[in-house]
């Protein structure tokens, strides 16, 4: 084994192999310091972290003993495929069947199931269901309601600046005033009413059993506080493993430090010229505080040689992030051959962008890159929907990553909402939903129904005895029987979603009459998605927390098997790469956006073109519009604008990129020489008859 293991870790440059060895194995007491691996894009971090999972598991380290926690559950994915090609290799297996990573996973969907496992101990229930953004803000809507606070007549801030001002307060762990001074100076005179609503707020959630994506954070930050269950969660694991630091919060770097106060077994990987979560509170502070913050200092590993991408796109990547306020001590370099200048592209307009794109991934595609080694990338969802209708013309497939549209389809919030409320009756946003489906319950017999069965036991028993008014009274029947099926406790998923689907379609046809032949397609999906998870938790936390790449207005879902060009914000594209990347907009205005205003902000909208173009392996196409259409809240209906390029690229990088113009400017036809003499043809005309 010993020298499958040299075989299977040959490929790795000597840093890297540092870090994957660092306390494997080892006796030596200094070798269990804490780890930092720091380097930019595409130098290998997310590898190194895959073969130092796979050393770990090789050398016995137990695979539950090993905390990984990753940006999303698809990175988490990929991160036990890779594992699994290195440890095949290592334990010479035949087939790369993956080592199973049972606790591998993004934060919030690690801390769900903390959570539950520890409710008792920590005065949780634990059925609890999970509010998605969506939830939340309506819940906060409703609260603020109840205490009389109005958007409308005081002019107190809407649901979601509520929201996110509380939001921020938890990410941040600091005061609604600090919160309010900081980033909400214009909400500054409703401190006392905010902190007011706040406590109404964490009350409503707890009466109903529901807690919010910021819970999942603070709930276990709060338990992991407590000495006791801080050893109890810590020693479970062995290794705890991080991608992505510079995006974590001030509340995750604190539950690392709970959990890990001496640091052994822990070991992040980051790049701070890649910190593009501030404004959801993640700083990049962790990562620079990481070296001295637990009892032992941190082993610190840079990586400088980049694997991904050619020189070229290195070159005008670098130029972009050298000229940031803040200093990114690294220069990328590379030995992968060339394949030309990244492309700078001058577009007319958004249609005309997206025609060159189009035309740009076929032709890439009958150069032999199959449309999934392709991407387009872009700075918000809303910026790809002139291209995904030309893709559409063209039947040329598709997947959009980080658009929430499927989960946002109310049908598809509809029965996903007939199975929260079947997980936890005491949920009132589900609960509500769902009622109202039914014909002749308004909102007053909903909410009637909802305090009946708060007070009861037997939340099933409340539903079948609850009068409704008589005009409801033979679909009520139906939808008793319905939600006490959903109950029994001895059904297996997802015969649940079955389940809830058969009661709920005959309400889909009547709801959406004419559309609802697409939407049935959805809520199908959705039931061929169930299948795939364990339970019915974990697939309501999962789809709360993760949601599946999926968009709702494309003519069908692409077969796991079929080709599809990959479209993603670029915030969702962390951490991956592609042969060929094309970014869209890449003009003032979209990037940076205009709302970024502050240095800091702007700055951060230089890490993220950053993250884009460092996503590129051959092909870099960067498109600039000359004309494109803004939506400003301030302005009713889009606004035509005359764009410029970023001003993140300079008149001196541009030599670094093959600029082009598209459609090229118009050739003057030749000019042919008028007839020298008027014939008129009129006389023959007439001559013909005569
Ligand atoms: P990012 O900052 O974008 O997350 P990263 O530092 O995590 O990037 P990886 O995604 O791990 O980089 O690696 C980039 C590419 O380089 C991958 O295709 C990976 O397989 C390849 N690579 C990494 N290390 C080596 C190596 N030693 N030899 C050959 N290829 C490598
Ligand atoms: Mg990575």
């Amino acid at each position: 084994q010993a020298e499958r293991l040299a075989a299977a870790l040959a490929t790795l440059n000597d840093d890297q192999r540092a870090a994957v060895e660092h306390g494997v194995g080892a006796a030596v007491a200094d070798d269990h310091r804490p780890l930092l691996v720091i380097a930019g894009a595409g130098s290998g971090k997310t590898s190194t972290l895959a073969h130092r999972v796979a050393h770990l598991i090789a050398d016995g380290v137990d695979p539950q003993r090993l905390l990984l926690l990753t940006f999303s559950r698809r990175a988490a994915q990929e991160m036990e495929r890779r594992a699994g090609q290195v440890l095949a290799k290592v334990l010479g297996l035949k087939s790369e069947r993956p080592p199973a990573l049972p606790w591998a996973g993004t934060f919030h969907g690690i801390g769900a199931r903390l959570l539950r496992e520890y409710a008792q101990q920590i005065g949780l229930d634990e059925n609890f269901t999970i509010h998605d953004r969506g939830d939340a803000e309506d819940l906060m809507g409703l609260v603020r309601h109840e205490l009389g606070l109005s958007s409308t007549v005081n002019r107190f801030p809407r649901k979601g600046t509520c929201l996110s001002i509380y939001s921020r307060c938890v990410n941040t762990r600091a005061s609604v005033a600090e919160v309010l001074k900081e980033a909400f100076p214009w909400c500054g005179e409703w401190e006392a009413q905010l902190k007011m609503l706040f406590g109404a707020y964490v009350e409503a959630k707890q009466q109903q059993n529901v807690l919010d994506y910021d819970d999942l954070l603070l709930y276990w930050a709060e338990m992991v506080a407590e000495p006791a269950l801080a050893e109890a969660v810590g020693a479970r694991f062995d290794h705890v493993l991080l991608d992505e630091y510079q995006d974590t919060n001030l509340l995750q770097a604190s539950i690392l430090l709970a959990m890990k106060p001496d640091g052994r077994g822990v070991t992040v990987v980051g790049d701070d010229a890649q910190s593009i979560y501030s404004f959801r509170g993640a700083t990049v502070r962790n990562i620079l505080d990481f070296p001295s913050q637990f009892s032992r200092e941190a082993r610190v590993v840079t990586l400088e040689r980049n694997y991904r991408s050619t020189q070229p796109i290195l070159d005008v990547s670098n130029r972009v992030i050298a000229q940031a306020a803040e200093r990114h001590a690294k220069t990328l370099w590379t030995d992968k051959p060339s394949a030309g200048k990244p492309q700078l592209v001058l577009v007319p307009d958004e249609a005309g962008q997206a025609r060159w794109v189009a035309d740009k991934v076929l032709a890439h595609r009958e150069g032999g890159l199959a449309l999934k080694s392709q991407a387009v990338l872009f700075r918000t969802s809303s910026h790809s929907a002139a291209l995904e209708l030309e893709l559409a013309r063209r039947n040329i497939p598709f997947v959009k990553f980080g658009g929430l549209k499927f989960l946002e389809a109310s049908h598809v919030k509809d029965l996903l909402a007939v199975l929260r409320f079947a997980e936890n009756p005491r949920g009132r946003m589900a609960g509500f939903r769902v009622t109202q489906l039914i014909p002749g319950i308004g909102p007053v017999t909903g909410t009637r129904l909802l305090d009946a069965m708060d007070q009861a036991a037997d939340p099933a028993a409340a539903v079948r005895d609850f009068v409704p008014p008589s005009a409801a009274r033979e679909q009520w029947a139906g939808f008793a029987e319905a939600y006490a099926a959903l109950r029994t406790p001895s059904l297996a998923w997802p015969a649940d979603m079955e389940l809830a689907m058969d009661w709920y379609l005959p309400h889909l046809e009547r709801l959406y009459d004419d559309t609802s032949g697409v939407r049935r397609q959805d809520v199908e999906q959705l039931v061929r998605l169930a299948a795939g998870y364990g339970s019915r938790e974990r697939f309501l936390t999962e789809l709360t927390l993760d949601p599946p790449e999926a968009t709702s207005d494309r003519p069908g879902p692409p077969l796991l098997d079929e080709d599809y060009l990959i479209l993603s914000t670029i915030h969702s594209a962390k951490g991956q790469e592609w042969n060929s990347v094309h970014v869209l907009n890449v003009v003032d205005g979209c990037l940076p956006a205009d709302v970024a205003q502050s240095a800091h902000e702007l700055e951060e909208e230089r890490r993220l073109l950053y993250v884009a173009m460092t996503r590129a392996r051959d092909h870099l196409h960067l498109l600039v519009p000359q004309r494109f259409y803004i939506t400003q809240q301030a302005v009713r209906g889009d606004r035509h604008l005359y764009a410029n390029r970023t001003r993140f690229i300079t008149e001196s990088d541009l030599a670094g990129f093959e600029q082009q113009t598209w459609p090229p400017p118009p050739v003057q036809p030749p000019a042919v020489p008028p007839p020298a003499a008027v014939i008129d043809l009129r006389n023959r005309m007439r001559a013909a008859w005569r």
